[in-house]
């Protein structure tokens, strides 16, 4: 392949930081390519966005928006700055063999010189047809983005570890109660997190239980949450209008894994400050490299950093 045909920039995903840096790096006139993925790790073109209703929390929407709406929006936005968009999960990358990067779709090589990795995390959910069915009707995995929704209400949190705590301790200041469900008898979390949430009066917590079922699947929407001892076996129904699954995300890292550095963790890790990897040229934005925030709007912001590193860093090596 000849020198013409690599590329200043490929992005890889296409949620809010793949979409923001293609933005940025359009205007920028890197003429970039963003791969918005397909099926991988069941997130499809748009990402997370695209698997809830409304979206009340982007800022400039103030009469909020349909995240498959305000995805469409971002992808014109991109596409009309110039940015060409292939419709494809990558699969396969080689970052550590120098410059310049290898970005395979199935059989189709692109040769670039920076990449912007925005390949985003997958909520976990315990698997329960229930669960399922419900998702978007009271079941969520983020108390950030719909706990509003059910201010004065009672809702459940599943989950143990630290963001299970703060998803309780901040739902307990918008809902009657909560009621954490812990499957062991002990909480992984900090010490400092569990114990704010162990004295929080509108927190209940019940230990060694786990969810057997998500009612009600017949009326559309949550009605309360069947719960059962894993000491006893007895199981009791406990009534709230919405459940919070806090167990955990995956990032989506599997193509970049014994190339780039990741936290213990599993997600990429940057320079505090920037979006820049271990590799020089290799930049990661958005959830791939962030469990702390998880936000659209941090996410984009990361993108906005990404696409800025990448342009500063072909201005060094010479211009693109
Ligand atoms: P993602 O949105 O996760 O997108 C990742 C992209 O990478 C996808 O396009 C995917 O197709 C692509 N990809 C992955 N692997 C590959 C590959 N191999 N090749 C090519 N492409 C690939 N945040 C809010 O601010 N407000 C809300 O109201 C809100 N509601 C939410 C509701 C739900 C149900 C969920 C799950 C999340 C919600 N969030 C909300 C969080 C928000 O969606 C995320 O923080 C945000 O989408 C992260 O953006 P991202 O660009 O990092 O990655």
């Amino acid at each position: 392949m000849s020198e013409s045909n690599v590329r200043n920039l490929v992005i890889i995903g296409s949620g809010p930081a793949g979409l923001t840096a293609a933005i940025y790096a359009a205007r920028a006139n890197l003429k970039p390519l963003l791969i918005e993925g397909f099926s991988a790790g069941g997130l499809i073109p748009g990402g997370q966005l695209m698997f809830t209703t409304d979206v009340e929390n982007y800022p400039g929407f103030p009469e909020k928006i349909t995240g498959q709406e305000l995805m469409q929006r971002f992808r014109d936005q991109a596409a009309h700055q110039g940015t060409e968009i292939v419709t494809a999960d990558v699969t396969k990358v080689e970052l550590t063999g120098g410059h310049p990067f290898k970005v395979w779709v199935e059989d189709t090589l692109y040769l670039t010189k920076a990449v912007v990795i925005a390949t985003g995390a997958r909520a976990n959910y315990l698997g329960l047809e229930s669960e399922e069915k419900l998702k978007n009707k009271g079941v969520s995995a983020c108390a950030v983005c719909d706990g509003a929704l059910f201010r004065g209400q009672d809702v459940v949190v599943v989950g143990g570890g630290d963001t299970a705590m703060e998803e309780a301790s901040y739902l307990s200041g918008l809902c009657s109660s909560v009621t954490l469900v812990h499957r062991r008898d002990e909480f992984r979390a900090s010490k400092a997190m569990v114990q704010r949430v162990v004295e929080n009066p509108k927190i209940k917590i019940l230990y060694s239980h786990v969810v057997e079922e998500v009612l009600d699947v017949k009326a559309d929407m949550v009605t309360g949450v069947r719960v059962k001892n894993v000491k006893t076996g007895d199981s009791h129904l406990v009534p709230a209008a919405a459940m919070f699954v806090a167990i955990g995300h995956t990032p989506m890292t599997d193509l970049f894994v014994g190339q780039l550095e990741t936290h213990p963790n599993g997600y990429l890790k940057t320079v505090p400050g920037s979006t820049r990897t271990n590799i020089p040229g290799v930049f990661a934005a958005g959830d791939v490299q962030d469990w702390n925030y998880r936000q659209a709007v941090t996410a984009a912001g990361t993108g906005c950093m990404a696409a800025l590193d990448a342009e500063r860093w072909l201005a060094q090596q010479g211009g693109h």
